[in-house]
């Protein structure tokens, strides 16, 4: 449709700039890490009195040099990419559970698999998990007060084309059509400053370059359901 070209152009727009700024602010942030670290060692034992300040700084270089990775993996993905592997859809998810369970652990959120899959998808695996791990990510924040989360997989065709769809749904707050719209959007976010808004639309990159779609379908108040169609490996 109009629309994802529009979406596409943007992300082709974004990914020639990022490159460039992100190197660019790499090193401004590891000069003040590296100072950071200076400050805290001169300061000795009085570093303890601005304890609070230190973690703040902390996290928040933390933050960006996470952002920064994420837009340089989005911006040169063949750096990045590695190869390309056959897995079954069900090992992938269970590889990124452990990844998660420190957000599942404190939350009342009962995980359900429901794994039917026996065909082989071509992707890499890394790629594959961070998506499938935002996804989960995003699920768990969506259910604040406990829910399920159903992780499931089946082989399925679309368009005669044989595929399989791995499904992570929860029971969670759900979204109105006009946040559902634009959550594909690079940098769209709800979550302010605990949002980048760019886990979504960097993971329908990564599918669609693998000839799969990333589709979501939601009810208010109910929860939301997101769908990964990825074509049987060859
Ligand atoms: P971020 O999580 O950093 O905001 P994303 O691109 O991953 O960025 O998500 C964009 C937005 O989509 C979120 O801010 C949120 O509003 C919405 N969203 C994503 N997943 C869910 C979900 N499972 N339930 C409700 N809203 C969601």
């Amino acid at each position: 449709t109009t629309r994802q070209l529009i979406v596409a152009e943007k992300l082709a727009a974004i990914g020639e700039i990022t490159a460039g700024v992100a190197h660019e602010i790499n090193n401004p942030v590891a000069v003040m890490q590296g100072n950071l670290e200076v400050v805290r060692s001169i300061m000795g034992e009085r570093a303890a009195e601005a304890q609070t300040e230190f973690r703040l700084l902390d996290e928040q270089i933390h933050r960006i040099t996470q952002i920064v990775a994420r837009l340089l993996q989005f911006a040169k993905p063949e750096e990045y990419a590695g190869y390309v592997e056959l897995h079954t859809p069900g090992d992938v998810i269970s590889d990124c559970l452990p990844l998660v369970e420190h957000l599942l652990g404190k939350s009342h959120i009962e995980v359900r698999r429901d794994d039917h899959a026996t065909r082989f998808v071509s992707m890499n695996k890394t790629e594959l998990q961070q998506v499938l791990v935002n996804l989960i990510v995003n699920a768990i924040h969506a259910m604040p007060e406990g829910g399920v989360l159903t992780l499931a997989s089946r082989d399925e065709d679309v368009r005669g084309r044989s595929g399989v769809v791995i499904e992570v749904s929860d029971t969670g707050i759900g979204m109105p059509e006009d946040v559902l719209r634009k959550i594909f959007d690079p940098f769209f976010t709800t979550k302010r400053d605990a949002g980048t808004g760019l886990g979504l639309s960097i993971s329908q990159t990564l599918i669609s370059r693998q000839g799969g779609t990333l589709t979501a379908n939601s009810v208010p108040g109910r929860g939301t359901t997101f769908l990964v169609w990825l074509p049987e490996a060859s």
